[in-house]
C-alpha cells in the first residue's frame, strides 16, 4: 500500500493474551513504515487475513475457536497466501511441536517470552525482503 510516497507494509498479529498482543505492538511501533492489525480470536483471523492480505503474519499457536497451526496450514492452501512470512509465535513447546509447527508451513518460529531486540530485527528482515 503506498501512502504519502512511502511504501506501507502491513503486519497482521494474532495473539488473544493482552499482555503478549502489547508488547507485540510496542516493539513493532518501533518499526517504521508499517501498519499494525491485531487479531484475538482465530476464526475471524483467517477472515480478516483474507480481506486485509497483509505483507508479513504473526500468529500466537493456542487461540480460541481456531488454532495457529490451523490457520496457517489454511493460508498455505490458498495460492495468495504461499509465499508471505508467517511467523509463529509461542510458549507451547513440547517434543515435537517446532516439527509440527514448522510442517504446517510456518516461515519461522519464535518462542515465547521472546527477546525484544530479536524479535524486532527479525521482523525488520522479513519485511525488507
Ligand atoms: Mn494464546
Amino acid at each position: 500500500m503506498h501512502w504519502r510516497g512511502f511504501l506501507i507494509k502491513k503486519i497482521f498479529v494474532v495473539e488473544d493474551d493482552r499482555k503478549s498482543l502489547d508488547l507485540f505492538k510496542a516493539v513493532l511501533n518501533t518499526i517504521k513504515n508499517i501498519e499494525i492489525i491485531t487479531e484475538k480470536r482465530g476464526n475471524q483471523a483467517l477472515h480478516k487475513i483474507k480481506e486485509e492480505k497483509p505483507d508479513l503474519i504473526i500468529l500466537d499457536i493456542q487461540l480460541p475457536e481456531m488454532s495457529g497451526i490451523e490457520i496457517c496450514k489454511a493460508l498455505r492452501g490458498e495460492g495468495m497466501f504461499m509465499s508471505i512470512p508467517i511467523i509463529a509465535v509461542t510458549a507451547y513447546v513440547m517434543e515435537g511441536d517446532e516439527e509440527r509447527i514448522m510442517e504446517a508451513g510456518f516461515t519461522k518460529y519464535i518462542s515465547k517470552p521472546i527477546r525484544v531486540k530479536e524479535f524486532r530485527k527479525v521482523i525488520s528482515e522479513f519485511l525488507s525482503q
